[in-house]
Protein backbone atom coordinates (compact mmCIF):
# COMPACT_ATOMS: atom_id res chain seq x y z
CA UNK A 1 0.00 0.00 0.00
CA UNK A 2 1.35 3.22 -0.74
CA UNK A 3 0.04 7.01 -0.34
CA UNK A 4 0.19 7.31 -4.10
CA UNK A 5 -3.10 8.50 -5.67
CA UNK A 6 -4.33 7.32 -8.78
CA UNK A 7 -7.68 7.92 -10.59
CA UNK A 8 -7.95 3.90 -11.20
CA UNK A 9 -11.47 3.12 -11.93
CA UNK A 10 -10.86 -0.87 -12.36
CA UNK A 11 -13.89 -2.14 -14.49
CA UNK A 12 -12.18 -5.35 -15.90
CA UNK A 13 -11.53 -6.70 -12.57
CA UNK A 14 -15.40 -6.57 -11.64
CA UNK A 15 -15.90 -8.97 -14.33
CA UNK A 16 -15.87 -12.63 -12.98
CA UNK A 17 -13.61 -14.45 -11.70
CA UNK A 18 -12.62 -16.55 -14.38
CA UNK A 19 -11.77 -13.34 -16.58
CA UNK A 20 -8.28 -13.43 -15.11
CA UNK A 21 -6.12 -14.12 -12.04
CA UNK A 22 -5.47 -11.51 -9.30
CA UNK A 23 -2.10 -11.11 -9.13
CA UNK A 24 0.18 -9.74 -5.73
CA UNK A 25 3.32 -7.97 -5.96
CA UNK A 26 6.36 -9.11 -7.15
CA UNK A 27 9.04 -7.28 -5.51
CA UNK A 28 12.53 -6.03 -7.26
CA UNK A 29 15.68 -5.07 -5.60
CA UNK A 30 15.89 -1.57 -6.42
CA UNK A 31 13.31 -0.24 -8.82
CA UNK A 32 14.88 2.94 -10.74
CA UNK A 33 13.38 5.05 -13.98
CA UNK A 34 14.99 5.04 -16.74
CA UNK A 35 12.20 7.00 -18.88
CA UNK A 36 9.09 8.72 -17.85
CA UNK A 37 6.86 9.61 -21.10
CA UNK A 38 5.86 13.41 -20.03
CA UNK A 39 3.73 13.58 -22.78
CA UNK A 40 1.45 10.98 -21.89
CA UNK A 41 1.16 11.40 -18.57
CA UNK A 42 -0.68 15.25 -19.70
CA UNK A 43 -2.60 12.85 -21.89
CA UNK A 44 -3.16 10.67 -19.05
CA UNK A 45 -4.07 13.35 -16.64
CA UNK A 46 -1.09 12.54 -14.54
CA UNK A 47 1.43 14.85 -12.87
CA UNK A 48 4.71 13.68 -14.33
CA UNK A 49 6.81 14.98 -11.19
CA UNK A 50 4.16 12.78 -9.21
CA UNK A 51 5.18 10.01 -11.48
CA UNK A 52 8.96 10.19 -10.73
CA UNK A 53 8.01 9.66 -7.21
CA UNK A 54 9.26 6.72 -4.98
CA UNK A 55 5.73 5.12 -4.91
CA UNK A 56 4.89 5.81 -8.63
CA UNK A 57 8.07 4.17 -9.92
CA UNK A 58 7.14 1.02 -7.36
CA UNK A 59 3.73 1.01 -9.01
CA UNK A 60 5.33 1.12 -12.40
CA UNK A 61 7.66 -1.68 -11.80
CA UNK A 62 4.99 -4.15 -9.87
CA UNK A 63 6.84 -3.33 -6.91
CA UNK A 64 4.09 -1.94 -4.62
CA UNK A 65 0.86 -0.86 -5.33
CA UNK A 66 -1.23 1.97 -4.43
CA UNK A 67 -5.01 1.49 -2.82
CA UNK A 68 -7.07 2.03 -6.24
CA UNK A 69 -5.36 -0.20 -7.80
CA UNK A 70 -6.84 -3.90 -8.61
CA UNK A 71 -3.74 -6.16 -9.92
CA UNK A 72 -4.78 -9.17 -12.35
CA UNK A 73 -3.14 -10.96 -15.07
CA UNK A 74 -5.71 -11.27 -17.76
CA UNK A 75 -6.80 -14.75 -19.10
CA UNK A 76 -6.43 -15.32 -22.99
CA UNK A 77 -5.78 -17.98 -25.67
CA UNK A 78 -4.13 -17.85 -29.13
CA UNK A 79 -3.17 -18.62 -32.47
CA UNK A 80 0.69 -19.21 -32.30
CA UNK A 81 2.18 -19.36 -35.73
CA UNK A 82 -1.51 -21.29 -36.72
CA UNK A 83 -1.04 -23.44 -33.82
CA UNK A 84 -4.29 -23.15 -30.98
CA UNK A 85 -3.10 -22.97 -27.49
CA UNK A 86 -6.10 -22.84 -25.30
CA UNK A 87 -4.28 -21.32 -22.48
CA UNK A 88 -1.87 -18.30 -23.07
CA UNK A 89 -2.09 -15.17 -20.72
CA UNK A 90 -0.76 -12.86 -18.98
CA UNK A 91 2.40 -14.45 -18.03
CA UNK A 92 5.11 -11.97 -17.39
CA UNK A 93 2.40 -9.08 -17.29
CA UNK A 94 -0.12 -7.43 -15.11
CA UNK A 95 -3.03 -5.39 -15.61
CA UNK A 96 -2.59 -2.66 -13.06
CA UNK A 97 -5.50 -0.57 -13.32
CA UNK A 98 -7.52 1.46 -15.59
CA UNK A 99 -6.95 5.32 -15.60
CA UNK A 100 -9.89 7.49 -16.10
CA UNK A 101 -8.14 10.46 -17.99
CA UNK A 102 -9.74 13.47 -18.95
CA UNK A 103 -12.81 13.80 -21.25
CA UNK A 104 -13.81 10.43 -19.95
CA UNK A 105 -11.27 8.48 -21.66
CA UNK A 106 -10.16 5.13 -20.10
CA UNK A 107 -6.74 3.36 -20.67
CA UNK A 108 -5.37 0.25 -19.30
CA UNK A 109 -2.59 0.51 -17.23
CA UNK A 110 -0.56 -2.13 -17.81
CA UNK A 111 3.52 -3.59 -16.75
CA UNK A 112 5.41 -5.95 -18.90
CA UNK A 113 8.09 -7.76 -16.97
CA UNK A 114 6.52 -7.63 -13.53
CA UNK A 115 6.95 -10.63 -12.68
CA UNK A 116 5.45 -14.63 -12.95
CA UNK A 117 1.68 -14.72 -12.48
CA UNK A 118 -0.59 -17.97 -12.40
CA UNK A 119 -0.35 -17.77 -16.29
CA UNK A 120 3.39 -17.93 -16.41
CA UNK A 121 3.61 -21.33 -16.96
CA UNK A 122 7.66 -22.13 -17.34
CA UNK A 123 8.43 -18.08 -17.86
CA UNK A 124 10.25 -16.09 -14.96
CA UNK A 125 7.33 -13.76 -15.80
CA UNK A 126 10.16 -10.91 -16.13
CA UNK A 127 11.53 -8.61 -19.57
CA UNK A 128 15.20 -7.57 -20.10
CA UNK A 129 15.95 -3.79 -21.10
CA UNK A 130 16.13 -4.40 -24.35
CA UNK A 131 12.94 -5.79 -25.46
CA UNK A 132 11.25 -3.07 -22.83
CA UNK A 133 13.23 0.11 -24.68
CA UNK A 134 12.47 -1.46 -28.19
CA UNK A 135 8.75 -1.22 -27.51
CA UNK A 136 9.22 2.18 -26.04
CA UNK A 137 10.80 3.38 -29.33
CA UNK A 138 8.70 1.55 -31.44
CA UNK A 139 5.43 2.14 -30.17
CA UNK A 140 6.74 6.06 -29.55
CA UNK A 141 7.29 5.94 -33.37
CA UNK A 142 4.23 4.55 -34.41
CA UNK A 143 2.27 7.22 -32.63
CA UNK A 144 4.16 10.51 -33.85
CA UNK A 145 2.93 8.27 -37.95
CA UNK A 146 -0.24 8.63 -36.59
CA UNK A 147 -0.74 4.96 -36.46
CA UNK A 148 -2.95 3.26 -33.74
CA UNK A 149 -0.92 1.44 -30.87
CA UNK A 150 -0.23 0.98 -27.47
CA UNK A 151 1.67 3.62 -25.95
CA UNK A 152 4.73 3.45 -23.25
CA UNK A 153 4.26 5.51 -20.19
CA UNK A 154 7.67 4.47 -18.72
CA UNK A 155 10.60 2.12 -18.50
CA UNK A 156 11.98 1.29 -15.22
CA UNK A 157 14.70 -0.60 -13.98
CA UNK A 158 14.26 -3.59 -11.73
CA UNK A 159 18.09 -3.56 -10.32
CA UNK A 160 17.96 -7.53 -10.55
CA UNK A 161 19.33 -9.33 -13.34
CA UNK A 162 17.19 -11.54 -16.15
CA UNK A 163 18.48 -15.18 -17.48
CA UNK A 164 18.35 -15.56 -21.10
CA UNK A 165 21.56 -16.58 -23.25
CA UNK A 166 23.24 -14.57 -21.08
CA UNK A 167 22.44 -12.79 -17.88
CA UNK A 168 20.76 -9.34 -18.63
CA UNK A 169 19.42 -6.06 -16.74
CA UNK A 170 15.82 -6.60 -15.86
CA UNK A 171 13.29 -4.14 -16.84
CA UNK A 172 9.52 -3.19 -16.68
CA UNK A 173 7.52 -1.44 -19.19
CA UNK A 174 4.82 0.25 -18.11
CA UNK A 175 2.26 1.10 -21.34
CA UNK A 176 -1.13 2.20 -21.75
CA UNK A 177 -3.65 1.25 -24.23
CA UNK A 178 -7.60 1.35 -24.92
CA UNK A 179 -8.04 -2.26 -23.97
CA UNK A 180 -6.25 -5.30 -23.59
CA UNK A 181 -8.78 -7.08 -24.98
CA UNK A 182 -7.78 -9.63 -27.96
CA UNK A 183 -8.91 -12.02 -30.38
CA UNK A 184 -7.16 -14.70 -28.06
CA UNK A 185 -9.36 -13.32 -24.98
CA UNK A 186 -12.86 -14.65 -26.87
CA UNK A 187 -10.88 -17.52 -28.17
CA UNK A 188 -9.91 -18.74 -24.65
CA UNK A 189 -13.72 -18.72 -23.71
CA UNK A 190 -14.95 -20.33 -26.77
CA UNK A 191 -12.63 -23.22 -26.61
CA UNK A 192 -14.13 -23.66 -23.17
CA UNK A 193 -17.71 -23.29 -24.86
CA UNK A 194 -18.26 -20.42 -22.05
CA UNK A 195 -21.12 -18.64 -24.15
CA UNK A 196 -22.00 -16.62 -21.10
CA UNK A 197 -18.36 -15.35 -20.58
CA UNK A 198 -18.85 -14.63 -24.73
CA UNK A 199 -21.53 -12.65 -24.38
CA UNK A 200 -20.15 -11.02 -21.23
CA UNK A 201 -16.74 -10.19 -22.97
CA UNK A 202 -18.64 -8.95 -26.15
CA UNK A 203 -20.96 -6.52 -24.49
CA UNK A 204 -18.29 -5.28 -22.38
CA UNK A 205 -16.03 -4.54 -25.38
CA UNK A 206 -18.76 -2.88 -26.72
CA UNK A 207 -19.56 -0.73 -24.20
CA UNK A 208 -15.77 -0.18 -23.74
CA UNK A 209 -14.27 0.60 -27.44
CA UNK A 210 -17.63 1.08 -29.42
CA UNK A 211 -20.67 2.06 -27.41
CA UNK A 212 -22.21 3.69 -30.11
CA UNK A 213 -22.50 0.29 -31.56
CA UNK A 214 -25.06 -1.04 -28.64
CA UNK A 215 -27.84 0.18 -30.45
CA UNK A 216 -27.65 -1.44 -33.24
CA UNK A 217 -30.14 -4.18 -34.18
CA UNK A 218 -27.63 -6.68 -33.89
CA UNK A 219 -24.54 -5.34 -31.76
CA UNK A 220 -22.40 -8.29 -32.13
CA UNK A 221 -21.94 -8.06 -35.96
CA UNK A 222 -21.73 -4.64 -35.98
CA UNK A 223 -19.03 -5.42 -33.72
CA UNK A 224 -17.29 -8.13 -35.39
CA UNK A 225 -17.57 -5.42 -38.21
CA UNK A 226 -15.93 -2.35 -36.82
CA UNK A 227 -12.93 -4.91 -35.59
CA UNK A 228 -12.37 -5.78 -39.02
CA UNK A 229 -12.55 -2.61 -40.00
CA UNK A 230 -10.32 -0.89 -37.60
CA UNK A 231 -7.79 -4.13 -38.44
CA UNK A 232 -8.17 -3.43 -42.09
CA UNK A 233 -7.51 0.54 -41.67
CA UNK A 234 -4.38 -0.52 -39.04
CA UNK A 235 -2.85 -3.22 -41.71
CA UNK A 236 -2.73 -0.99 -44.93
CA UNK A 237 -1.21 2.08 -42.10
CA UNK A 238 1.42 -0.63 -40.80
CA UNK A 239 2.37 -1.29 -44.97
CA UNK A 240 2.55 2.48 -45.85
CA UNK A 241 5.36 3.10 -43.38
CA UNK A 242 6.58 -0.40 -44.25
CA UNK A 243 6.30 -2.04 -40.68
CA UNK A 244 6.56 -5.56 -40.34
CA UNK A 245 4.84 -7.18 -36.84
CA UNK A 246 6.56 -10.41 -36.75
CA UNK A 247 4.20 -12.24 -34.67
CA UNK A 248 0.86 -11.40 -35.71
CA UNK A 249 -0.84 -14.73 -33.41
CA UNK A 250 -4.10 -14.50 -32.45
CA UNK A 251 -3.13 -12.56 -29.04
CA UNK A 252 -1.15 -10.10 -30.12
CA UNK A 253 -4.12 -8.87 -32.28
CA UNK A 254 -6.07 -5.98 -30.49
CA UNK A 255 -9.91 -5.48 -30.53
CA UNK A 256 -9.36 -2.01 -30.33
CA UNK A 257 -7.37 -2.19 -33.67
CA UNK A 258 -4.15 -0.94 -31.85
CA UNK A 259 -0.55 -2.37 -32.39
CA UNK A 260 -0.14 -4.01 -29.50
CA UNK A 261 2.68 -6.69 -27.96
CA UNK A 262 5.88 -5.32 -29.99
CA UNK A 263 8.47 -8.25 -30.02
CA UNK A 264 10.47 -9.05 -33.43
CA UNK A 265 9.02 -6.28 -35.39
CA UNK A 266 11.19 -4.53 -37.65
CA UNK A 267 11.07 -1.73 -40.65
CA UNK A 268 11.61 -2.21 -43.88
CA UNK A 269 15.07 -1.28 -45.55
CA UNK A 270 15.09 -1.95 -49.35
CA UNK A 271 11.83 -2.76 -50.37
CA UNK A 272 10.90 -6.47 -49.90
CA UNK A 273 7.51 -7.64 -49.87
CA UNK A 274 8.95 -10.70 -48.87
CA UNK A 275 11.08 -9.48 -45.82
CA UNK A 276 11.12 -11.67 -42.46
CA UNK A 277 13.01 -10.46 -39.95
CA UNK A 278 11.57 -12.37 -36.91
CA UNK A 279 13.95 -15.19 -35.86
CA UNK A 280 10.88 -17.43 -34.93
CA UNK A 281 8.88 -16.92 -38.00
CA UNK A 282 10.75 -19.75 -39.93
CA UNK A 283 7.98 -19.81 -42.75
CA UNK A 284 7.42 -16.00 -43.54
CA UNK A 285 3.96 -16.21 -41.97
CA UNK A 286 3.84 -12.84 -41.02
CA UNK A 287 6.09 -11.61 -44.00
CA UNK A 288 5.50 -7.98 -44.90
CA UNK A 289 2.92 -8.76 -47.99
CA UNK A 290 1.68 -11.41 -46.03
CA UNK A 291 0.00 -9.43 -42.91
CA UNK A 292 -3.51 -8.67 -44.71
CA UNK A 293 -3.62 -11.80 -45.27
CA UNK A 294 -3.43 -13.01 -41.77
CA UNK A 295 -5.21 -10.19 -40.17
CA UNK A 296 -8.17 -11.70 -42.25
CA UNK A 297 -7.02 -15.31 -40.69
CA UNK A 298 -6.84 -13.85 -37.23
CA UNK A 299 -10.00 -12.03 -38.15
CA UNK A 300 -11.85 -15.25 -39.00
CA UNK A 301 -10.88 -16.64 -35.63
CA UNK A 302 -12.47 -13.97 -33.63
CA UNK A 303 -16.16 -14.46 -36.24
CA UNK A 304 -15.70 -18.49 -35.34
CA UNK A 305 -15.48 -17.43 -31.34
CA UNK A 306 -18.86 -15.36 -31.72
CA UNK A 307 -21.12 -17.08 -33.81
CA UNK A 308 -23.47 -18.18 -30.64
CA UNK A 309 -24.02 -14.55 -30.19
CA UNK A 310 -24.74 -13.73 -34.03
CA UNK A 311 -27.80 -15.98 -34.64
CA UNK A 312 -29.42 -18.58 -32.44
CA UNK A 313 -29.58 -20.28 -35.63
CA UNK A 314 -25.80 -21.74 -37.04
CA UNK A 315 -26.15 -21.45 -40.73
CA UNK A 316 -27.56 -17.64 -40.17
CA UNK A 317 -24.60 -16.84 -38.25
CA UNK A 318 -22.39 -18.22 -40.26
CA UNK A 319 -24.13 -16.14 -43.17
CA UNK A 320 -23.57 -13.15 -41.41
CA UNK A 321 -19.78 -13.98 -40.15
CA UNK A 322 -18.83 -14.53 -43.61
CA UNK A 323 -20.73 -11.55 -44.91
CA UNK A 324 -18.49 -9.33 -42.62
CA UNK A 325 -15.25 -11.09 -43.34
CA UNK A 326 -15.67 -10.20 -46.71
CA UNK A 327 -15.71 -6.61 -46.21
CA UNK A 328 -11.91 -7.25 -45.34
CA UNK A 329 -10.48 -6.98 -48.72
CA UNK A 330 -12.05 -4.30 -49.80
CA UNK A 331 -11.64 -2.21 -46.92
CA UNK A 332 -8.19 -2.70 -46.80
CA UNK A 333 -7.19 -2.35 -50.25
CA UNK A 334 -8.97 1.08 -50.27
CA UNK A 335 -6.84 1.69 -47.49
CA UNK A 336 -4.01 0.89 -48.96
CA UNK A 337 -5.25 2.75 -52.00
CA UNK A 338 -5.41 6.05 -50.63
CA UNK A 339 -2.09 5.41 -48.18
CA UNK A 340 -0.18 5.04 -50.92
CA UNK A 341 -1.98 7.48 -53.40
CA UNK A 342 -0.99 10.43 -50.99
CA UNK A 343 2.41 9.27 -50.80
CA UNK A 344 3.07 9.20 -54.54
CA UNK A 345 1.04 13.07 -54.15
CA UNK A 346 -2.28 12.15 -55.76
CA UNK A 347 -5.36 13.37 -53.95
CA UNK A 348 -8.19 12.54 -56.41
CA UNK A 349 -9.07 9.09 -57.35
CA UNK A 350 -9.13 6.92 -60.72
CA UNK A 351 -9.49 3.12 -59.97
CA UNK A 352 -6.24 2.60 -62.25
CA UNK A 353 -3.83 4.61 -59.02
CA UNK A 354 -3.77 1.20 -58.19
CA UNK A 355 -1.65 -0.01 -61.08
CA UNK A 356 0.63 3.12 -60.90
CA UNK A 357 1.76 2.22 -57.16
CA UNK A 358 2.15 -1.11 -57.68
CA UNK A 359 4.38 -0.80 -60.53
CA UNK A 360 6.28 1.79 -58.39
CA UNK A 361 6.50 -0.95 -55.82
CA UNK A 362 8.12 -3.57 -58.31
CA UNK A 363 10.26 -1.07 -59.46
CA UNK A 364 11.60 -0.51 -56.16
CA UNK A 365 11.55 -4.78 -55.34
CA UNK A 366 13.58 -5.02 -58.47
CA UNK A 367 15.70 -1.74 -58.03
CA UNK A 368 16.70 -3.22 -54.06
CA UNK A 369 15.29 0.61 -53.54
CA UNK A 370 15.03 1.83 -49.43
CA UNK A 371 11.48 1.92 -48.54
CA UNK A 372 11.72 5.32 -46.81
CA UNK A 373 14.01 7.23 -48.75
CA UNK A 374 12.30 6.07 -52.52
CA UNK A 375 9.16 8.28 -50.98
CA UNK A 376 10.91 10.95 -49.97
CA UNK A 377 12.96 11.37 -52.32
CA UNK A 378 10.14 11.49 -55.04
CA UNK A 379 8.63 14.84 -53.63
CA UNK A 380 11.72 16.00 -55.30
CA UNK A 381 11.97 14.34 -58.33
CA UNK A 382 8.46 16.17 -59.03
CA UNK A 383 10.90 19.20 -60.78
CA UNK A 384 13.74 16.55 -63.50
CA UNK A 385 16.26 18.37 -60.87
CA UNK A 386 15.48 15.82 -58.29
CA UNK A 387 15.70 13.02 -60.56
CA UNK A 388 19.13 12.02 -59.98
CA UNK A 389 18.45 11.97 -56.23
CA UNK A 390 15.94 9.04 -56.70
CA UNK A 391 17.30 7.40 -59.09
CA UNK A 392 20.46 6.77 -57.11
CA UNK A 393 18.83 5.39 -54.97
CA UNK A 394 18.22 2.52 -57.28
CA UNK A 395 20.36 -0.41 -58.18
CA UNK A 396 18.30 -1.00 -61.11
CA UNK A 397 16.80 1.92 -62.67
CA UNK A 398 14.84 0.23 -65.46
CA UNK A 399 11.59 -0.07 -63.66
CA UNK A 400 11.51 3.44 -62.10
CA UNK A 401 12.96 5.36 -65.40
CA UNK A 402 9.35 3.70 -67.00
CA UNK A 403 7.78 4.70 -63.89
CA UNK A 404 8.06 8.46 -63.65
CA UNK A 405 6.35 9.53 -66.77
CA UNK A 406 3.33 7.63 -66.20
CA UNK A 407 3.33 9.63 -62.79
CA UNK A 408 3.89 12.79 -63.81
CA UNK A 409 1.71 12.61 -66.03
CA UNK A 410 -0.92 11.43 -63.77
CA UNK A 411 0.04 14.16 -61.53
CA UNK A 412 -0.64 16.62 -64.17
CA UNK A 413 -4.37 15.90 -64.52
CA UNK A 414 -4.42 16.91 -60.56
CA UNK A 415 -3.89 20.94 -61.02
CA UNK A 416 -1.59 21.37 -58.04
CA UNK A 417 0.86 23.47 -58.15
CA UNK A 418 4.23 21.07 -57.60
CA UNK A 419 5.14 23.24 -54.50
CA UNK A 420 1.81 21.94 -52.75
CA UNK A 421 2.29 18.64 -53.91
CA UNK A 422 5.32 18.32 -53.01
CA UNK A 423 4.69 19.76 -49.10
CA UNK A 424 1.82 17.22 -49.40
CA UNK A 425 4.12 14.19 -50.08
CA UNK A 426 6.54 15.29 -47.49
CA UNK A 427 3.76 15.03 -44.40
CA UNK A 428 2.33 11.44 -46.14
CA UNK A 429 5.93 9.95 -45.89
CA UNK A 430 8.37 10.11 -42.76
CA UNK A 431 12.43 10.73 -43.40
CA UNK A 432 13.02 9.20 -39.82
CA UNK A 433 11.74 5.76 -39.00
CA UNK A 434 13.39 3.58 -36.32
CA UNK A 435 15.78 2.02 -38.51
CA UNK A 436 16.46 -1.54 -37.48
CA UNK A 437 20.39 -0.32 -36.86
CA UNK A 438 19.97 2.66 -35.15
CA UNK A 439 16.82 0.59 -32.71
CA UNK A 440 19.85 -2.39 -32.11
CA UNK A 441 22.79 -0.04 -31.68
CA UNK A 442 20.37 2.05 -28.83
CA UNK A 443 19.38 -1.08 -26.80
CA UNK A 444 23.15 -2.66 -27.04
CA UNK A 445 24.28 0.68 -25.74
CA UNK A 446 21.56 0.75 -23.42
CA UNK A 447 22.59 -2.86 -22.08
CA UNK A 448 25.58 -1.29 -21.34
CA UNK A 449 24.60 1.54 -19.38
CA UNK A 450 24.63 4.08 -21.94
CA UNK A 451 21.22 5.79 -22.99
CA UNK A 452 22.26 8.47 -24.77
CA UNK A 453 21.44 6.39 -28.12
CA UNK A 454 17.99 5.62 -26.91
CA UNK A 455 17.50 9.50 -25.74
CA UNK A 456 18.48 10.67 -29.19
CA UNK A 457 16.95 8.02 -31.09
CA UNK A 458 13.40 8.78 -29.40
CA UNK A 459 14.40 13.03 -30.02
CA UNK A 460 14.48 12.40 -33.44
CA UNK A 461 11.71 10.64 -33.61
CA UNK A 462 9.26 13.10 -32.48
CA UNK A 463 9.68 15.00 -35.71
CA UNK A 464 9.57 12.27 -38.47
CA UNK A 465 8.42 14.55 -41.53
CA UNK A 466 11.45 16.97 -40.69
CA UNK A 467 13.90 18.12 -43.60
CA UNK A 468 16.27 19.50 -40.87
CA UNK A 469 19.17 18.37 -41.94
CA UNK A 470 20.90 17.94 -38.44
CA UNK A 471 18.97 14.83 -38.25
CA UNK A 472 19.85 13.46 -41.67
CA UNK A 473 22.26 10.82 -39.97
CA UNK A 474 18.70 9.50 -38.90
CA UNK A 475 17.03 9.40 -42.09
CA UNK A 476 20.19 7.32 -43.45
CA UNK A 477 19.75 3.24 -44.54
CA UNK A 478 22.35 0.64 -42.90
CA UNK A 479 25.28 0.32 -44.19
CA UNK A 480 26.14 -3.62 -45.54
CA UNK A 481 27.98 -4.30 -42.25
CA UNK A 482 25.26 -2.49 -40.20
CA UNK A 483 22.26 -4.33 -41.90
CA UNK A 484 19.88 -5.97 -39.05
CA UNK A 485 18.28 -9.28 -40.92
CA UNK A 486 17.27 -11.21 -37.95
CA UNK A 487 15.35 -9.64 -34.76
CA UNK A 488 14.76 -11.86 -31.77
CA UNK A 489 11.97 -11.22 -28.99
CA UNK A 490 14.29 -11.80 -26.17
CA UNK A 491 11.84 -11.30 -23.86
P1 LIG B 1 4.10 -12.75 -26.58
O1 LIG B 1 5.49 -13.03 -26.97
O2 LIG B 1 3.93 -11.41 -25.92
O3 LIG B 1 3.12 -12.90 -27.66
O4 LIG B 1 3.75 -13.83 -25.45
C1 LIG B 1 3.19 -15.07 -25.70
C2 LIG B 1 2.84 -15.75 -24.39
O5 LIG B 1 4.03 -16.13 -23.69
C3 LIG B 1 2.04 -14.89 -23.43
O6 LIG B 1 1.13 -15.71 -22.74
C4 LIG B 1 3.11 -14.36 -22.49
O7 LIG B 1 2.57 -13.98 -21.24
C5 LIG B 1 4.02 -15.56 -22.37
N1 LIG B 1 5.40 -15.19 -22.00
C6 LIG B 1 6.33 -14.62 -22.79
N2 LIG B 1 7.48 -14.39 -22.12
C7 LIG B 1 7.28 -14.82 -20.85
C8 LIG B 1 8.08 -14.87 -19.66
N3 LIG B 1 9.35 -14.41 -19.64
N4 LIG B 1 7.53 -15.40 -18.55
C9 LIG B 1 6.26 -15.86 -18.56
N5 LIG B 1 5.46 -15.85 -19.63
C10 LIG B 1 5.95 -15.34 -20.77
MG1 LIG C 1 1.67 -11.24 -26.65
Amino acid sequence: MTALTMPFDNSYARLPERFFAHHEVAPVASPRLIKLNHRLCRVLGLDPAQMESADAVAMLAGHRFPDAASPIAMAYAGHQFGHFVPQLGDGRAVLVGEILAPEGRRFDLHLKGSGPTAFSRRGDGRAALGPVLREYIISEAMSAFGIPTTLSLAAVATGEPVYRETALPGAVLARVATSHIRVGTFQYFAARQDTDALRLLAGYAIARLYPHLAQEAEPYVAFLEAVIAAQARLIAQWMSVGFVHGVMNTDNMSVAGETIDYGPCAFLDTYDPAAVFSSIDQHGRYAFANQPHIAQWNLTRLAETLLPLLDADETRAIGKAEAALAQFAPLFNEHFRALFAAKIGLTTHRPSDIDLIQRLLKAMHEGQADFTLTFRALAGALTQGGEPGLLSLFANTYGISQWLPDWRARLDQENRSKDDIAAAMRAANPAIIPRNHKVEHALAAATEGDLAPFEDLLRALETPYTDDTRLSPWTMPPMAHERVTRTFCGT
